[in-house]
């Protein structure tokens, strides 16, 4: 397992993730993608977008980010979208209470003790209001982790959504909201969608979109920021298959993170043992950051609830009338839920690799590699002329220029061939095209391929169809 600090700085230094507002010192749960973060989070959104929207009961959605402020109030966000907050009287550091039990039990378990471990677990589950969270931190006496005092003040309720205002004046009136996910923007257009597209139910929304949480504690580069990105969708069915359509959205988005090329041994499911108001069962694809295991989607099966507090809250009916069947029902939906730049960052843990080399003379040297899959690599080939002059370049622009029609391709002539192709390694580009001598005289390249190092030599008028060949793969 390699350090989280390992690939923050890999990230930083090729150009992945930036901190945001840097020359400013940086503004907390905020990050910015470079030149090739942005790429790789565009592959990222575009294989989900395919693997959603490119079917026949699935239609895609971009809904606005500030909605009306009511719709906040129908989804139960208003009373109930808050967490715990706890504050310690000697280091003045803020947490999430639940969040600061859960890194506690973690720490038991490293210790092995995993009897007290689970009694706290145990405890957990069970916490129905603020002051079980108190009495749980005093009772197995959890410190703070800053200043190791155990002088905590009361659990308080703290509402993550981010207010603004709406035109010049800043009153009640003028409240809103940035929206703390996507589901919502797709609930309220259920009938818009299902209406235009001449959908039937079973069918879903998808959408990828900003969501806004004004977190306690931001912490381990992207996965807890307070701006992210996520790839939601909403599959609307006929109440009484909820059970069978839940097992098959699990397994649909399992095999998706597996088929993207995280390891399975890094993958597992975790039920939720306490569920949100609108859910009658939930479960979370958990990835194994360099931190533990911790949630990258959520399957959440929310019943009626959200088209039905709609109803209610606007008054229009949000029915759907099965003229076949003469049924009219408030369809049930199950929710597949996950985060862009968790996701990203999960990927950026599981791709990142240091390979271990010796050489003909028994030198051993260490090359890092980034095992993206060809549709994920940000760069898809790159073009070197071995030297730079007898034609190579000439030939090298050439195929370069005719290969930037179709790919992300990069062009480097510095230094030996070898750092060429360990620059190449370390951001996961999967070819590498030399142009020698021999290019030049006979019209020929060579092909290096990122994981086994092998090269193949092809005549130039072939390359672009074996390119498109692999990277389709
Ligand atoms: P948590 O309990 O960790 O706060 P959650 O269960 O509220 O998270 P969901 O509301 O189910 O999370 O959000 C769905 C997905 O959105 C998560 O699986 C995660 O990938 C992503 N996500 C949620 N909050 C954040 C955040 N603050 N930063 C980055 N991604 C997030």
């Amino acid at each position: 397992m390699f350090k989280l600090d390992t690939i923050i700085s890999l990230a930083k230094r090729k150009g992945f993730v930036f901190q945001s507002s840097e020359i400013y010192g940086g503004l907390n749960g905020c990050w910015d993608f470079g030149p090739l973060g942005v790429e790789l989070l565009r592959n990222y959104k575009e294989a989900w977008w395919k693997e959603m929207t490119y079917r026949d009961n699935i239609e895609g959605l971009d809904a606005s980010i500030l909605m009306h402020p009511r719709t906040w109030e129908a989804s139960g966000h208003t009373k109930q979208f808050s967490d715990p907050m706890i504050d310690n009287k000697t280091s003045k550091s803020r947490h999430r209470a639940d969040n600061l039990i859960e890194e506690f039990i973690e720490k038991l378990k490293n210790k092995k003790k995993e009897a007290l471990a689970l009694e706290i677990e145990t405890e957990l589950i069970k916490v129905q209001k603020n002051e079980d969270y108190y009495n749980i931190i005093m009772n197995y006496e959890i410190p703070d982790p800053i200043s190791g005092t155990k002088d905590w003040t009361e659990v308080r309720n703290f509402n993550l959504m981010f207010k603004t205002f709406v035109g010049p004046i800043e009153d009640e009136s003028s409240i809103v909201f940035l929206r703390p996910e996507t589901a919502q923007g797709i609930f309220v257009n259920f009938k818009n969608v299902m209406e235009s597209a001449r959908q039937k139910v079973p069918f879903g929304i998808a959408q990828i979109g900003k969501a806004f949480r004004n977190e306690i504690n931001t912490k381990n580069f992207l996965f807890r920021t307070r701006e992210f990105e996520q790839m939601e969708m909403q599959y609307f069915i006929k109440p009484g298959n909820e059970v069978e359509q839940f097992e098959y959205w699990k397994n649909e988005r399992m095999r998706w993170y597996e088929n993207l090329g995280f390891k399975k041994e890094k993958l597992k499911f975790k039920k939720h043992e306490k569920l949100a108001h609108y859910a009658d069962n939930a479960a979370d694809i958990e990835f194994e950051f360099p931190f533990g295991f911790g949630e990258i989607e959520g399957i959440h099966s929310r019943t009626d609830f959200d088209l039905k507090a709609h109803q209610e809250f606007s008054g229009k009916k949000m029915e759907y009338v099965d003229t076949v069947n003469q049924e009219r029902f408030v369809p049930y939906v199950i929710e597949t839920s996950g985060g862009v730049s968790r996701g990203v960052m999960a990927l950026l843990c599981n791709c990142y690799d240091e390979e271990k080399l010796v050489d003909e003379n028994g030198k051993e040297d260490t090359r890092v590699v980034m095992r993206f899959t060809n549709a994920l690599a940000p760069i898809k080939a790159a073009v070197f002329p071995l030297v730079n002059k007898d034609g190579m370049p000439e030939l090298a622009t050439l195929i370069y220029k005719d290969l930037q029609k179709s790919f992300k391709v990069e062009y480097d002539t510095s230094g030996a061939i070898g750092r060429r192709y360990r620059r190449q390694d370390e951001v996961g580009t999967p070819f590498c095209i030399t142009i020698d001598g021999e290019s030049v005289s006979e019209n020929t390249v060579t092909v290096r391929h990122r994981d086994s190092m092998k090269q193949d030599r092809l005549s130039v008028e072939n390359l672009k169809a074996y390119l498109f060949e692999h990277l389709n793969k």
